[in-house]
């Protein structure tokens, strides 16, 4: 089996989590194997081999486990969006529409520069408003984004439409 065979057969779907409706994507069942993660982070490194960047941009909370040993192994920046009142200096802020309810993100406001080029990471892209909602507040740093990578892509929901202009890329769709 390839590597992303064996990565797609390990990940775990939830029928109604958190709420009926949701097919929840589990990716414990990934991190808590050594060659598993070992592949899907070699992958997910190799989508960033051709983009300009200095900064990974990662969202709260599972992003941040793909964007670490990316940002280690790639020798980049690291900047956290997290949900509003985590980050202890002053932020920017945003509202936004979840697959499931409403959600608030933050971004330290000296975190990035408009000389920073970044790329945006998210374990999953659903909607794609969670992203949506972080480019914007890139946009706010003025900041570029080179790239949205996801580990997961729900294609049928269609996120990456709204980022017509930009490179969005994910290792696997669903
Ligand atoms: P969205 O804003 O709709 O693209 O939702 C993406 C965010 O919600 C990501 O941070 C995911 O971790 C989480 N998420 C949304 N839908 C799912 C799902 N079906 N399984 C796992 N995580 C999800």
């Amino acid at each position: 089996m390839d590597n992303l065979s064996q990565i797609k057969s390990n990940l775990r779907n939830i029928p109604n989590f958190p709420k009926p409706g949701i097919n929840f994507k589990d990716i414990t069942t990934i991190l808590n194997q050594t060659s598993i993660f070992k592949f899907v982070i070699d992958g997910l490194a190799q989508k960033l081999t051709t983009i300009d960047f200095d900064t990974i941009v990662a969202i709260e909370s599972r992003g941040f486990i793909f964007a670490s040993p990316l940002a280690y192994i790639l020798n980049k920046n690291l900047v956290l969006v997290r949900k509003k009142g985590k980050l202890p200096h002053k932020t920017f802020d945003i509202d936004y529409s979840l697959e499931y309810g409403i959600n608030s993100l933050s971004i330290h406001q000296d975190s990035l520069s408009d000389q920073n080029k970044t790329v945006i990471i998210d374990d999953l892209i659903a909607t794609g408003g969670t992203a949506k909602a972080t480019y914007d507040l890139i946009q706010q740093s003025g900041a570029s984004v080179g790239c949205v990578l996801f580990f997961i892509e729900l294609v049928a929901l269609k996120g990456r439409h709204l980022f017509p202009d930009h490179l969005v890329q994910s290792l696997i769709q669903e």
